[in-house]
Parts: structure tokens; C-alpha cells; sequence
């Protein structure tokens, strides 16, 4: 494998007595985009700030392109970083705000030199009628292009992007995320881009960096990581809705649910065995799951919670003895709330239910 754009190893950072990188390792492929996953406070910010060198950090290496970076100024870097507040500067026009980083000493590029840059950068973002234009009278999705414009501009190898589009509306977020795409693969940067948002990170990236917790919990594609999620942490932030968790049990080759009619025999787990006295949890996505009427035969017993109509689909939330789950079903499934029902779970994995961790190395699946 070739030298990954970005290598960061151990990262530690607290803020006083609050800890946002506890140890954390991420490698970003050279020409990718990967998303970084994650809630609300699991990070993300923190870690781009690191790659940035915004941070001081208390432990940990940051390398790019192999090279030790950890004590090199932001400036020595070659990376660019769009801020979750797109970080303009209001007395400047919409073309000096992008030509600023141009003008500054470690470019110090000659005045022909920026405006074609400049001119080109704007072009690409669909921007060039505002060049002219002051910041502050500019709506929100503008704002957004030209601070992407105004890292961009530099070329950096290394494209680092917080939440870039959260603020925006959905159809401007989608037609962004093209843009960002499409500039991905004229301009081949290396883009790591922060979202707490399934879909957009699913709808960008190549590959997935789960965070959570400040570590990264697993890394891969979104089908690697459907294929074998790396604990239960994952499986509550992939998917929309996410993985289901059922209390299980096993005995006579079997895992069982509490109340439950189905075994799902233990060989096709591929657990060796957990130990005994352990808690264990089964994690299915919602789309191995089969949801039918009451009194299947050979399926679970469980009654319709709540239902949420998304005009082609519904969104149903089901209870059961053996816990609760959502799950999206087509709406001639007619479904409403209070109705008893039956579900079959055609595959699934056990965890921990302690630590979280996946004690199976396959996806069981229903005989
Ligand atoms: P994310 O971007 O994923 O929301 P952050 O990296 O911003 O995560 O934050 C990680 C954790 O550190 C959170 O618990 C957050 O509240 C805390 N944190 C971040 N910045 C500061 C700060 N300047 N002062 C105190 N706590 C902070
Ligand atoms: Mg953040």
C-alpha cells in the first residue's frame, strides 16, 4: 500500500477536564475522500484541528505525505481546512476573501498569477457573478462556496472540511456534495470531510471513518462495514434506521431471544464461544430483519409502536420481550399503531453486550 496523504497516530487532546482524542489512529488513502462519521462531540473538529495543526496536542504524531508534520506550523502543512462557521473576513470582497491565503507570506503568488487562480476557483464553484460582492450581503449557501473556494484556491494536498454543509438546506447540500465530488476527481485532493450525517457521508466518501468517543472505532467502505461491523457502537451510527439490538441467549447450538420463536443456529456465528456468565446482545440491520403480520409461523411476536409516514414508505418502530427496533417497510404494508405483528430476523451478529465488542466473526444467519 502506498504512503497514506494523512497518518495521524495516538492523538491525546483535553480540554481541561474533558476528553475529546483519547489515543486516536486514522490513515486517509492518498486521493480519497473519506468521511469521518460521528455524533455530536465524538471529535470530529478536534481531529481535524490536529491534522491542521490548530491544536496543541498531549500525545501523538501527525504525518503527511510520510512526512512528520507533529511540530510544523499550520502554514508548513499544505493542507486546507473549511471551518464549520465558514471563517470569511467581512471587510474584504468575495475575490480577495478567496485570494487572501495567495497574498499571504508562504504563497506570496504575483497579482496575474491569483486572478487567474481566482477566476478559475470561482468558475468551478458556480461563484463567478460574486466576486464583486461583499461577504456580508451574500445568503448562506454563497458563504459556503466561497469559503470552499478560499481553501481550495491554495491547491493544498490535504482538503480538511468540518461540517461544511450542515448548515445548508437539503437541496443545496446535495448539489454541493456534487460539486465537491466533481472537484475531487479534476483537482485528485485528498479530502477528509467531518459530518454527523449518514446519508451525506455515505453519498461522498469512498471510505468511512467511524468516530466516536474521540477513536476512531473502524474504518472501510460502507459495505465492508455493513458486511462486519466492529462493535455495537458502529451498528448504532450505520444506517438509517440503524441496527437493531436484541438481549440473546444461547443453548443447544442456538441463539435465542427472550420471548422469541426462532433459533438461529450458533455454527454460522462463527463464535468460538463467549464467556460464560457474559451478557450478549444480537445486532441486526433493520433490512435482515422481515416484518409480517401476526402469528407468522417460525417468527418473533411483537406489536407496532409507533408509525411514521414518508409518503412512498413508512417507518415503523416494533417492540418485542426482546427489545425494540425501526425499520423502514414499503407502505402497502399497512401498519398501525397498537397492531400486533411477527418479525424474522434472517441474519445478524453477537456482541458483547458489556463492552460493546462483536464476538462473532460472521453474520449468522436464519436456517
Ligand atoms: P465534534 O466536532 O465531533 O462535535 P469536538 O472535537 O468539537 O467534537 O469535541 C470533542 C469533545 O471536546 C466534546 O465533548 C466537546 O464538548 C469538547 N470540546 C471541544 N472543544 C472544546 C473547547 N474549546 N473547550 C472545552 N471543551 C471542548
Ligand atoms: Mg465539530
Amino acid at each position: 500500500m502506498s504512503v497514506p496523504m494523512l497518518k495521524l497516530e495516538g492523538l491525546k487532546k483535553s480540554y481541561g477536564a474533558k476528553r475529546a482524542l483519547r489515543g486516536l489512529d486514522l490513515e486517509v488513502p492518498d486521493n480519497e475522500i473519506m468521511a469521518l462519521l460521528g455524533p455530536t462531540g465524538a471529535g470530529k473538529s478536534s481531529t481535524l484541528l490536529s491534522a491542521a495543526g490548530l491544536l496543541s496536542l498531549e500525545a501523538g504524531k501527525v504525518f503527511l505525505a510520510g512526512r512528520d508534520v507533529t511540530d510544523i506550523d499550520p502554514s508548513g502543512r499544505d493542507v486546507s481546512i473549511v471551518f464549520e462557521g465558514f471563517n470569511l473576513l467581512p471587510v474584504l470582497d468575495v475575490k480577495d476573501n478567496i485570494a487572501f491565503a495567495l497574498r499571504s507570506p508562504t504563497y506570496r503568488e504575483d497579482e496575474a498569477e491569483i486572478k487567474v487562480r481566482v477566476g478559475r476557483t470561482a468558475e468551478l464553484l458556480r461563484i463567478s457573478h460574486l466576486l464583486d460582492r461583499d461577504v456580508d450581503t451574500l445568503s448562506g449557501g454563497e458563504r459556503q462556496r466561497v469559503a470552499i473556494a478560499r481553501a481550495l484556491v491554495r491547491r493544498p494536498k490535504m482538503f480538511l472540511l468540518d461540517e461544511p454543509l450542515s448548515a445548508l438546506d437539503l437541496k443545496l447540500r446535495e448539489g454541493l456534495r456534487a460539486e465537491l465530488r466533481q472537484i475531487h476527481r479534476q483537482h485528485r485532493s485528498t479530502m477528509l470531510y467531518a459530518t454527523h450525517d449518514y446519508h451525506g457521508a455515505i453519498a461522498i466518501a469512498d471510505r468511512l471513518a467511524i468516530i466516536e468517543g474521540g477513536v476512531v472505532q473502524q474504518t472501510g467502505t460502507i459495505d465492508d462495514i455493513i458486511a462486519l461491523p466492529a462493535n455495537m457502537r458502529v451498528g448504532k451510527l450505520i444506517g438509517s434506521p440503524s441496527m437493531a439490538f436484541f438481549e440473546a441467549s444461547i443453548s443447544d447450538g442456538s441463539v435465542l431471544i427472550p420471548g422469541g420463536k426462532q433459533r438461529l443456529p450458533i455454527g454460522t456465528f462463527g463464535v468460538v464461544g463467549p464467556a460464560a456468565g457474559r451478557k450478549v446482545l444480537l445486532g441486526a440491520w433493520p433490512e435482515d430483519i422481515e416484518v409480517g403480520p401476526a402469528g407468522a409461523a417460525g417468527a418473533n411476536d411483537g406489536s407496532v409502536y409507533a408509525v411514521d409516514n414518508r409518503g412512498f414508505e413508512r417507518a415503523v418502530q416494533i417492540n418485542s420481550t426482546a427489545g425494540s427496533f425501526r425499520k423502514v417497510v414499503p407502505s402497502e404494508l399497512v401498519f398501525k399503531q397498537g397492531d400486533a405483528c411477527s418479525f424474522r430476523i434472517t441474519s445478524g451478529f453477537l456482541f458483547d453486550g458489556e463492552n460493546g465488542s462483536r464476538i462473532s466473526h460472521l453474520g449468522g444467519k436464519a436456517r
